[in-house]
């Protein structure tokens, strides 16, 4: 079974070289501080890329809320859309880029984070460009369209000395990272039998605005890039984050071709693992369903639905609901990962992981569209 490999570590040394003499000033005596300590002088400016729901709903008033990172600057293909984020974040105009302008944030120490938050098939050329301009990257998920594309990502930032990471927001959400907990330690014994389904119905209103969603071009695929990309993250975790050794896939019905004439409308998949284990999981736009089981030898685990939405998750094992704080997804993933920079530890959702997660994507299309098992090459 292969685990995704570590992401190379940005040392401290390359990071305060690219922070401006004031800011590597204020991160001086951080280094020593606990991580729940208050926070420090200088945060870290992070750019949003796209200014889609998203950002506007999510991402953006999270970075009101996050000790270590606030919004410093936007790519927009609209300027008068980023004048109106300037005026209402308190960043300066100069902070406004284009997607064509991206290389101009290399001289701007103002952001130290790109965020890039476009339609998927786009994420690797915004990464790239964030890359070239020195700045650690985050991307949505899923990571790209295709694992070229995502070597391609991690190619840039291992070149230019920078982090990459993907917007892996459960990872950061306590009910998830204990049932990390349980599977690392075996608590119940290891997982064995995984069952996971998520996705939404997609009507017809959603169609205008979700119109790159059914995009092969921009959306790379379905629900399975979309929603099916949490319940793969999902039975990852369960088995201590190794990759499945083959899958197989089948589409789902279509029941409405006009919609789905690019991409499918649902996809259910089995993965299977070296000591035996299997996870069948469901990623539809048919219907709205949010839930993730693991069973082990000695128990089981269970996110209710809505497992992997925004809402409070809960978990249930076999000894009982277990009470953990609820959090905000996006303020926990965005200061995770910014105290993971801080501390130099490796990132718990690096591009190796969102690549792995895309190379089982391209599998399970490969086995729905051959009807074949599909081994993984993760
Ligand atoms: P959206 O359609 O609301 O926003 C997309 C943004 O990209 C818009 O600002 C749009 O103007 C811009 N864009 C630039 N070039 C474009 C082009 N050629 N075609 C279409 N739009 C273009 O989408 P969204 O829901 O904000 O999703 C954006 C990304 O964020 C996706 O990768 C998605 O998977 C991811 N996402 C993640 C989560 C999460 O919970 N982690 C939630 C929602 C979306």
């Amino acid at each position: 079974m292969k685990t995704p490999r570590p992401q190379a570590q940005v040392s401290r040394r390359t990071f305060l070289g690219q922070l401006s003499a004031a800011a590597a000033l204020a991160m001086a005596p951080r280094e020593s501080r606990a991580l729940d300590s208050p926070p420090p002088a200088k945060k870290f400016g992070v750019a949003l890329v796209g200014l889609g729901t998203y950002s506007t709903d999510r991402l953006a008033p999270a970075l009101r809320d996050t000790k270590h990172c606030r919004l410093t600057g936007v790519v927009t293909g609209s300027r008068s859309k980023g004048e109106k984020w300037a005026r209402d974040y308190g960043f300066p105009e100069d902070n406004i880029y284009g997607y064509e302008t991206m290389e101009r944030m290399a001289g701007n120490p103002d952001i130290d984070f790109v965020y890039v938050v476009t339609p998927n098939g786009l994420h690797a050329e915004h990464c790239i460009a964030a890359a070239k301009a020195g700045k650690h990257v985050i991307c949505e998920k899923p990571m790209a369209n295709t694992v070229a594309e995502c070597d391609a990502i991690i190619a840039a930032c291992h070149a230019a000395g920078v982090r990459l990471t993907v917007g892996y927001r459960l990872h950061y959400e306590p009910h998830h990272a204990e049932l990390a907990r349980l599977a690392r330690e075996k608590v119940f014994g290891a997982f064995t039998r995984m069952k996971g389904e998520n996705g939404f119905e997609m009507g017809t209103e959603d169609a205008h605005s979700d119109a790159w969603r059914v995009s092969k071009k921009l959306a790379g695929g379905g629900p399975l890039m979309d929603m099916g990309v949490y319940v793969i993250q999902a039975v990852c975790m369960a088995k201590v984050e190794a990759a499945p050794v083959a899958v197989t896939a089948k589409f789902g019905p279509v029941t409405r071709p006009k919609l789905f004439s690019e991409v499918e409308e649902s996809v259910t998949w089995t993965m299977e693992y070296a000591d035996g284990a299997q996870g069948k999981c469901l990623a539809t736009y048919a219907d709205a369903v949010s839930r993730f089981r693991a069973d082990a030898e000695r128990g089981w685990a269970q996110l209710e639905d809505p497992a992997f939405y925004y809402d409070d998750p809960v978990l249930t094992t076999s000894r009982g609901k277990v009470h953990l704080p609820n959090v905000n997804h996006q303020v926990a993933q965005l200061d995770g990962m910014a105290e993971e920079l801080i501390a130099g530890r490796p990132s718990i959702a690096p591009g190796e992981m969102g690549r792995r997660d895309v190379a089982i994507i391209e599998a399970i299309y490969a086995a729905a569209n051959s009807g074949q098992r599909v081994e993984v090459k993760a």
